[in-house]
């Protein structure tokens, strides 16, 4: 099993097989959000007060010490830590809803996953050698 953890506190997002961050829309409505710790499953999970929108630009925060995740550098991407096997990785996925997107990168290693990675490649020096299989 993945475990995925706040690049800040450290602490572990994951509960069972979903991720728990908190999300904040573009006009200030917040909510706790589930997102799928599988990668490639773009299913998510909110109360129903907190309704996310298609296409709307979400800022996430780690739902423990309420750091912001969105990354500085890479406009629309959302960066937290994945830890597979004993080697870590980081993990980016879209703050746009329904933008599927995710990539797993460690150094020049990069997998990329999502229907719309295309999107967001130009972020993310994919070597021609991993392209093939994705
Ligand atoms: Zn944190």
């Amino acid at each position: 099993m993945k475990d995925y953890f706040c690049p800040v506190c450290r602490s572990q997002l994951r509960i069972d097989d979903q991720i728990v961050l908190s999300a904040k829309s573009p006009k200030n409505e917040q909510g706790l959000i589930f997102l799928s710790a599988k990668i490639g499953d773009y299913s998510k999970k909110t109360h129903p007060d907190f309704e996310i929108r298609e296409g709307e630009e979400y800022k996430f925060y780690c739902s423990v010490c309420h750091a912001q995740l969105n990354d500085e550098e890479k406009p629309n991407m959302v960066k937290i830590k994945l830890e597979e096997e004993g080697t870590i990785y980081d993990c980016y996925f879209s703050n746009i809803a329904g933008e599927e997107v995710t990539f797993k990168v460690r150094g020049e290693e990069v997998e990329e996953y999502g229907f719309h990675k295309e999107r967001r490649r130009k972020y993310f020096d994919v070597p021609d050698e991993y392209k093939k299989y994705l």
